[in-house]
Order: structure tokens, then sequence, then C-alpha cells
């Protein structure tokens, strides 16, 4: 896996999803901080510049301002 974030897959079906982007997340795994300089969103695979640790974007159902959990992979 190169590790490379994949951009814009909001659009998968051909329909737009409940879109939003962030640019920094914690690592459940470490609690580093990574910045994310290119954004991210759901469904993007990050990974932990400290610990290599790889996650899953997801969106949490009906949040307001829309948050995102940590899947482990
Ligand atoms: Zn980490």
């Amino acid at each position: 896996m190169s590790g490379t974030p994949r951009k814009r897959e909001v659009t998968r079906r051909g329909r737009v999803v409940n879109t939003k982007r962030w640019d920094e997340f914690e690592c459940p795994e470490c609690s580093a901080h990574n910045p994310w300089d290119d954004g991210f969103e759901q469904g993007d695979e990050l990974f932990c510049s400290w610990c290599g640790e790889v996650w899953l974007v997801r969106l949490i159902p009906e949040s307001d301002p829309p948050r995102f959990r940590l899947e482990s992979q």
C-alpha cells in the first residue's frame, strides 16, 4: 500500500453525498496530531506519520458540524 490518499470519492455512484473535508486528524493509536495538507473526506485512507497505522475515514451520521471517526484497517 502506497499510503497515497485518494481524493474526491464523494461522487461514487454519480451522487454527491453529504461531503465535508478535514485537514487534520489525531491518531487513535498513538494520539499523534497529523496535519493532512491535501485534505481528506469520508472513504479516504489515512496513515499516521508517527506510528504508521492506516485508518479509513468514516463520517459520523447526522453530526453537525460533520465529524468523522477513524476505522482501523
Ligand atoms: Zn499513530
